[in-house]
């Protein structure tokens, strides 16, 4: 529970509440500085420190002109912070001046939000992301809403047990406790948000908010006294349970989460979202909730509420990995809606909430799909994983060559606030923006080392500290710990390995030669030490069994002094890994990796990655910002793989790396490492920030999807209805769609370079008008089985018509050599659609 304030100190409350405090240094200084002691105890939690600290000690800085002095100046900062306009504010000006306004509202929907290590609602990457992309929406004044789950033991803490088997506990976290506050009506009563499930049984939940900077955060919490016991534990933790359970917390989280940001404006008159973002498919159902307002309260049928859903929706797939991708049983589905979320709403038919998950497999539900289904724009996370992702649903646009499926990318980035240590940033000014970066070029080369190593020195406390508390719980005595003094030393090359341990990610690769490792980190002259960590999802033995294969390594009393593993990855430890870690080593099975953000981190602080070229790092490795580890991609064996890959790296670092870091001059600095470091600053700090992801965001997708949305929403409802009524058509009649005819002249025997070539088409349109699709002429360089590869598509344009036979032509350069070829085909055209692929429909000649 939390103490009353005596009234000089009530800007305190509102600055812990602020979660603006886990990316503002001078606000946790103040924290500290009420009582440094209590702080340390506290682990640097504000809302304990507050709980710990005694009234006598507050009743002193009620009365010290120094503290409240400072107190005052930090809160007037923060509200500067809440009400000045931002980037947003200057660009929707500039939109609304040239009639295309940004939206007012925008609504992000995540399974999970890593913001501070007080708040564990996170797993990995995905959380972390989406926590960073709130507190980069905030920094531009983004107007954007958070929407997720309370659970009441976050993911699980993880330590090892004797033997290094990792260990998961699951203490209650009581919100109370937390940085939250309870959403209450205007008779302070809690506010409450219901969804029905079939006999009979309702799932209630209350929300939370957490402000984050200028976004709220609102957060559905079921463990209240109005939900019989199975629906209490529905937001009990992350990732836990089976599909059942999961599938309630995704009801919950994409229904229920619709209902809270409705009940959420009602209450403080904030304008509806405009657009709403999916961060993977989790949450999918939100845009089945917005179906069903708009079938009950506007009347709309099933299609015209379909397309105007669809417009204003933003879906972000994460995946490369079939297999991790979230799929139900069909008939769980049509049970759980059939008998309870749909059951007393007309005009949703069962079947067409289940074709919206439709796969292969006509037993499953697909979320990727339905997210793809339910937005009109998709995205993946870095430019392969774009590539890979329009391979991977290349299906859903049957007749269409994966480069077209229109699924884009935007390459994450990171909240440089958060995650740059202090003592990087007053390499610049002490701000972290972009003219940090721009600073690094006139840095001396001492200065940047001397940072580099109180950083690398600082990580090294940390180890001890962590590594002495994990081996006290692993059973050992004080006495036996006198060798962790020694542990790490902060002049020895720093390499860390830190994720979540899903196979692909390969925790173990380095230790594919335990010798060759030993012998590495052992060198007498140019020693190495390395830092790992990373959490098993629960119910993985094989992620446990690497743990414990790693952990059996580290403690083997001729390495243990080199390499450790602590357990209990979170953003708390991570900081310090990616502040002080000299390489950053990721070696995933490439193409798996979707993006990987910890690696910007990382460099954002002067670390030097040594990776596969996957994700992120595909398309940023430059030859001067680190070291690429050669894939052997082709390799279909996958222990030979591992073994060229694992060979690759040890080659790597005993040629590359470790060579050029103890490469000193007489002044003792490594002058050829310290350039590396130096590019990596200066060149990847404005590209791998959470400002220039959600800048992107906006510019490339909410912007687009918000006017869509207008424009289907607008009078009634009247673009919504006509899509639909198009759509109606082009299904009915496009089997009598067909291409009867093409020939072509100018191309001769020997075809040209540069030459073009005239070619001209009849198309039977079956009965629909010619506005109604688009005709296009193909061309591209054709393989054996005269199948088509790098397809350009070119209008074609009408020449007239004799009845329902339409006639078209078009010039196509010959721009490629080698074997050309090409094609004409139609497509559905409607002005209110992205793309005529959008619908995946075509008939080609
Ligand atoms: C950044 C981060 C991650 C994600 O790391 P990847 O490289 O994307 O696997 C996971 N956990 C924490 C605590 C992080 O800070």
């Amino acid at each position: 529970m939390r103490a009353k304030l005596p009234e000089p100190l009530a800007p305190l409350g509102e600055l812990v509440m602020n979660l603006r405090w886990s990316w503002n240094p001078p606000t946790v200084d103040l924290f500290a500085s009420v009582d440094p002691k209590v702080w340390e105890q506290v682990r640097q939690d504000p809302v304990r420190l507050l709980g710990e600290v005694s009234g006598q000690r507050l009743e002193a800085l009620a009365a010290d002109p120094g503290f409240l002095e400072r107190l005052n100046a930090a809160h007037a900062e923060l509200q500067r912070y809440l009400t000045e306009p931002r980037w947003y504010q200057e660009q929707a000006q500039l939109g609304a001046d040239s009639g295309e306004p940004l939206p007012a509202s925008i609504a992000y929907f995540s399974p999970e939000f890593g913001i501070t290590e007080v708040l564990p609602q996170y797993s990995g990457g995905l959380g972390i992301l989406a926590g960073d992309h709130l507190k980069a929406a905030s920094d531009l004044g983004a107007p954007i809403v958070g929407v997720g789950l309370l659970y009441r033991s976050g993911y699980f803490s993880q330590s090892l047990t004797a033997d290094g088997w990792q260990a998961e506990h699951y203490p209650p976290l009581d919100p109370h406790g937390l940085p939250l506050q309870r959403l209450t009506d205007a008779d302070g009563a809690p506010l409450k948000i219901s969804v029905n499930l079939p006999e009979h049984r309702v799932l209630h939940a209350h929300v939370w908010k957490a402000q984050v900077g200028r976004v709220p955060l609102l957060l559905l919490d079921s463990d209240i006294e109005d939900n019989s016991p199975t629906e209490r534990n529905v937001t009990d933790r992350l990732y836990g349970g089976g599909a059942d359970h999961r599938l309630l917390q995704e009801i919950l989280l994409g229904i229920g989460g619709v209902r809270a940001l409705r009940a959420y404006a009602a209450l403080t008159g904030e304008p509806a979202p405009e657009v709403f973002h999916t961060n993977e498919g989790h949450a999918g159902f939100l845009g089945v909730e917005r179906i069903r307002e708009l079938v009950q309260g506007a009347g709309l049928t099933f299609d015209q509420a379909l397309h105007a859903v669809r417009a204003g929706t933003v879906f972000t797939t994460h995946t490369p990995v079939p297999a991790g991708i979230d799929r139900f049983s069909r008939d769980l589905i049509a049970h759980v809606f059939g008998a309870g979320v749909l059951a007393d709403v007309p005009g949703i038919p069962i079947e067409r909430l289940l074709a919206l998950g439709a796969e292969d497999d006509s037993g499953v539900f697909n979320m990727a799909h339905m997210g793809l289904r339910l937005g009109q724009r998709a995205n993946g996370v870095s430019k392969l994983h774009g590539d890979v992702s329009r391979s991977m649903f290349n299906g859903l646009w049957p007749g269409f060559e994966a480069t077209e499926v229109p699924i884009t990318s935007v390459t994450n980035g990171v909240h440089a606030p958060t995650w740059v240590a202090r003592e990087t940033a007053e390499l610049g000014s002490g701000q972290v923006n972009d003219e940090l970066w721009s600073a690094i070029a006139g840095v001396p080369a001492e200065r940047l080392w001397a940072t580099r190593r109180t950083l690398r020195a600082k990580l090294v406390g940390e180890v001890r500290r962590r590594l002495r508390e994990s081996s006290l719980r692993r059973g050992h005595t004080v006495a036996e710990l006198g060798w962790i003094d020694s542990v790490f030393d902060p002049d020895v090359l720093t390499i860390g390995f830190a994720r979540r341990v899903p196979s692909y990610k390969r925790l173990t690769l380095m230790l594919r030669d335990p010798d060759r490792l030993r012998s590495l980190l052992l060198d007498p002259e140019r020693p190495l030490q390395i830092v790992i960590a990373g959490k098993s999802h629960p119910a993985d033995e094989g992620g446990k069994m690497l743990i414990q294969q790693m952990v059996r390594f580290t403690d083997d009393p001729a390495v243990r002094n080199r390499i450790v593993f602590l357990p209990d990855y979170d953003i708390g430890m991570a900081r310090y890994l990616y502040w002080g870690c000299d390489v950053w080593l990721n070696n995933p099975l490439r193409p798996l990796e979707a993006c990987g953000t910890s690696g910007m981190k990382a460099s954002l602080n002067g670390g030097l990655n040594l990776s596969i070229r996957d994700g992120w790092w595909d398309e940023m490795y430059d030859g001067e910002n680190g070291w690429a580890i050669p894939t052997a991609d082709g390799v279909i064996d996958p222990d030979r793989r591992d073994d060229l890959e694992a060979a690759a790296f040890y080659d790597l670092l005993s040629t590359h790396v470790r060579t050029l870091f103890y490469d000193r001059g007489e002044d003792g600095i490594p002058a050829r490492w310290l350039e590396m470091v130096r590019h990596t600053l200066s060149s990847m700090g404005p590209k791998l920030t959470a400002t220039r992801m959600v800048s992107d965001y906006v510019e490339r997708l909410y912007a687009p999807a918000a006017r869509s949305s207008i424009r289907v929403l607008a009078d009634d409802y009247a673009g919504a209805r006509r899509l639909a009524e198009w759509r109606g058509q082009v299904a009915e009649h496009w089997n009598g769609v067909k291409v009867a005819h093409v020939e072509s002249s100018g191309i001769g025997d020997t075809p040209e370079l540069g030459a073009t070539v005239n070619v001209r088409a009849e198309v039977n349109l079956g009965g629909l008008a010619p506005e109604a699709v688009a005709v296009q002429a193909c061309y591209g360089t054709v393989d054996m089985d005269d199948v088509l590869h790098d397809v350009h598509a070119v209008p074609m344009r009408p020449l007239g018509n004799g009845g329902d036979t339409y006639r078209y032509e078009a010039d196509i350069p010959l721009e490629q050599a080698g074997p050309f070829g090409y094609t004409v085909r139609v497509l559905p055209y409607h002005d209110l659609l992205t793309d005529p692929v959008e619908l995946g429909l075509v008939t080609t000649a």
